[in-house]
């Protein structure tokens, strides 16, 4: 069982790196990977601080090592693309080695106001007002073209909850079926595809209770098959318990969709692995 997917409390997670790594050995997990989210300059309550960086990943390390025989732990980030803000991807891996990056859109730039997607409803319906003056289609526009950015420039080896953006829309200001939403999301595809980035189906919307369906849904993985996009279940932990929540809901749906691999990272790059071994 695998999970690339984890904060702790040294950004928005709520337990020690420590207390993962043993929920993991009780779980028999193969893989845990840890993806703090990456330093952003400037205040918020979710990312990791430059203050705290050494300790973290000084810790991940020696964790790493420690369990080496028992787990194979991870040293990852989830980097915001913000453009013109976030330091460049390459950058962060050499710095602070890490094994992977995923990459995530959160905050959707417009001129120079950002639009948190992912924060409090009220942030996301008023953002739609106040910054694309009420245009919810540049809105959502600009968000899937922020990602087709990310890809092209920063080649992410994951794409985080690739439709997230859907989770405070509730069906309510733009539906998954409108023609130019199926565009969008066929066009961002397309450049996965090219870049031969790995999509997550992110499990946490569902057991949180903010989205009835995983990131992405149905109709997206239907697409990641017959585009040959390599997947994998992720559960974006935030605690201990989080670890594989919905994995056997999420592989039953892939395995109806007709998936037969997953993808998996090793320290000698992605390999492909029959669905049933993955969870
Ligand atoms: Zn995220
Ligand atoms: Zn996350």
């Amino acid at each position: 069982m695998y999970n690339y997917h984890t904060h702790t409390h040294y950004c928005d997670g709520l337990a020690e790196p420590e207390e993962f790594v043993e929920e993991a050995l009780r779980k028999k997990m193969k893989v845990l990977g840890f993806s703090a989210h990456a330093s952003v300059p400037f205040d918020n309550p979710w990312s990791l601080k430059d203050e705290n960086a050494q300790e973290y990943f000084d810790k991940i390390r020696s964790l790493k090592k420690a369990y080496k025989h028992n787990i194979q732990i991870f040293n990852a980030l989830e980097v915001d693309y913000i453009p013109g803000i976030s330091t460049p991807f390459a950058t962060l891996k050499k710095q602070w080695a890490l094994d992977y990056i995923i990459g995530a859109v959160h905050l959707v730039k417009k001129n120079n106001e950002l639009w948190f997607i992912d924060g409090p409803e009220a942030n996301f319906i008023g953002g739609v007002q106040n910054i694309f003056n009420g245009d919810i289609r540049e809105a959502v526009s600009s968000y899937y073209n922020q990602i087709n950015e990310m890809l092209y420039k920063e080649k992410p080896d994951i794409i985080a909850h690739f439709d997230k953006i859907k989770m405070h829309n509730k069906n309510r200001f733009f539906s998954e079926d409108d023609k130019w939403y199926e565009q969008l999301t066929e066009k961002t595809l397309d450049v996965i595809a090219r870049q031969e980035t790995i999509v997550e189906v992110n499990t946490r919307g569902i057991y949180t209770g903010k989205c009835e369906t995983f990131f992405p849904g149905v109709p997206i993985l239907e697409k990641c098959l017959k585009k040959g996009i390599p997947v994998m279940i992720n559960c974006d932990a935030h605690k201990p318990e989080d670890l594989l929540e919905h994995y056997y809901e999420a592989s039953e749906t892939l395995k109806k969709i007709g998936f037969k691999k997953l993808a998996i990272l090793t320290a000698e790059g992605p390999e492909m692995i029959d669905l049933d071994k993955y969870c």
